[in-house]
């Protein structure tokens, strides 16, 4: 069985990003991270990001907001970043705390700056299957990991388990744009092993730590594994339980290891982008 390395695939994109900076004529892009609260999952995301725009040769600075902050206060920060010439790209830290309105801080982000796609035009443009938005980046990277290790996707038989709108939904519109045949599963879905197994492209973006055993594996199928849990010995691991999926799948992403590593390289590609177009 062939593990699919996150590490190789961001260093792939890396070498991208190097080349397209290049052709910014030294203007370095600017990423803020706009983070209400302390969540620790949040606190993690950022120090990745942050760490993955330093070694990419990109600035990163984040904007961290206490967890009772007001509509009215988080609102004026908010549209004073997204106004800020020297800011080529936004990351929202979600979810928000209640009594911040998140539907009307989406329809606020300048969309050339909503580097992980939240804004309704990028999700339209997903939707569309028009290149020119910006995916979020979770739901891209799992496409980028597949075709890094040329896994064909055209006329595949692919399961989602997860329909959220940051993973499930956007992955299944990029799959069909690659002319995947796309199934969603959700806690509704009625034998989820059979389904499951009829997949030759598995991906797991539920949030239920090992949830998904060798019985959800059809033999030879291509496992990607998006959750990023913690288990009951505080250890970190995704949806799949990777020694029982390794022993039907041809191919399998590890946690760590896996997709979150190549989630923050398409945030980096992300902004080079925004910051390009800025400049064009
Ligand atoms: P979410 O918003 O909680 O959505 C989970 C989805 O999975 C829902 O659609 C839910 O169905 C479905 N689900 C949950 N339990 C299920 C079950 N037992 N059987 C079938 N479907 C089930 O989660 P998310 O934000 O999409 O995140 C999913 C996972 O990906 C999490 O572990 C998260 O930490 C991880 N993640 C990773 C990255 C990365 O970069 N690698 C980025 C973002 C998120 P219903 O709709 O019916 O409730």
């Amino acid at each position: 069985m062939v593990i699919l390395k996150g590490a190789e695939i961001s260093a792939e994109i890396q070498t991208e990003v190097e080349r397209q900076l290049e052709a910014l004529g030294g203007y370095v892009p600017t990423l803020a991270i706009v983070r209400v609260g302390e969540n620790p999952d949040d606190l993690s995301y950022e120090r990745g990001a942050l760490s993955r725009m330093k070694k990419f040769g990109l600035q990163a600075v984040s904007y961290a907001y206490p967890q009772d902050i007001s509509m009215e206060e988080f609102q004026k920060e908010f549209l004073r970043i997204n106004g800020d010439e020297a800011v080529d790209g936004i990351l929202l830290l979600r979810p928000l705390p209640p009594q911040l309105d998140e539907e009307k801080i989406t329809r606020m982000i300048d969309p050339a700056k909503d580097l992980d796609g939240i804004s309704p035009e990028n999700i339209a443009r997903v939707f569309l299957g028009d290149e020119r938005g910006f995916a979020p980046c979770t739901a891209e990277a799992v496409v980028r990991m597949l075709k890094g290790y040329r896994v064909p996707i055209e006329g595949k038989r692919a399961v989602i388990v997860g329909r959220s709108a940051v993973v499930g939904r956007p992955l299944a519109m990029l799959f069909l744009k690659e002319h995947a045949t796309v199934t969603v599963c959700h806690t509704r879905t009625r034998d989820l092993e059979r389904v499951c197994r009829e997949a030759e492209i598995l991906v797991a973006a539920a949030g239920k730590a090992r949830m998904i055993g060798a019985d959800h594996v059809g033999e030879g199928a291509v496992a990607v594994d998006v959750g990023i849990n913690v288990d009951e010995n505080g250890k970190l691991c995704g949806d799949m339980d990777f020694e029982a999926v390794s022993e039907k799948a041809s191919m399998a992403t590890p946690v760590p290891g896996g997709v979150g590593a190549v989630t923050t390289a398409v945030l980096a590609e992300h902004l080079v982008r925004a910051a390009a177009g800025k400049r064009r």
